[in-house]
């Protein structure tokens, strides 16, 4: 059985996210989101455990989607599973340098690696986590670019948030 592994960040988990892994669902007999944890972007807005609630409430109704976590590298990751192959988007041209580079060192780490890219699809090419933890300070209306509970558990960590005027008057 082929599992896809789609690693990553989620901090938080947006509708670019969740458009990989029900495309990925569709394709792949079994996928695990891993929430990485990585040296690099520790000092997150969600806790690792806050993300992985939040992914697994967002995929509750996907019978071949499983939720986990793990700190370390995605070389080694990936050898509990049989038949990985790593699945990751691609949002545009700016994205592909980092992800052939994370590809080609995986591949060099370990041989068995193997990593898909799914193109994002139009409305997502835009939307990141950090482009959503930028809007989550000034307190902006958010269903565009991600699910009502993280929207609120967004609101939960910017308890003063003010939204400016004229987006209090657009809404
Ligand atoms: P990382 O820190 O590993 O890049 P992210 O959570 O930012 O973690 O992204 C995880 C994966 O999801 C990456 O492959 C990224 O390119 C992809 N991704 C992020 N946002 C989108 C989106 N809007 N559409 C498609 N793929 C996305």
């Amino acid at each position: 059985m082929t599992t896809a592994i789609y690693p990553g960040s989620f901090d938080p988990p947006t509708f670019g996210h969740l458009d990989i892994i029900k495309r990925a669902a569709a394709i792949f007999d079994r996928v695990v989101v891993c929430v990485m944890k990585n040296g690099g972007k520790e000092n997150g807005l969600f806790s690792v455990k806050e993300r992985v609630c939040l992914l697994e409430e967002l995929t509750c109704n996907y019978q071949n989607v499983e939720i986990d976590e793990y700190e370390g590298l995605l070389a080694e990751y990936v050898k509990f599973f049989q038949k990985p192959v790593v699945v990751r988007g691609l949002r545009a041209i700016t994205d592909f340098e980092y992800e052939f580079q994370m590809a080609t060192v995986n591949k060099k780490l370990n041989s068995n690696v193997e990593t898909m890219f799914l193109v994002a699809s139009n409305e997502y090419t835009f939307l990141s986590s950090s482009v959503v933890r930028e809007l989550g300070k000034y307190g902006t209306r958010m269903s565009c670019f991600v699910p009502q509970i993280v929207e609120d558990a967004i609101r939960e960590k910017f308890p003063n948030s003010i939204p400016p005027l004229h987006l209090v008057a657009s809404e």
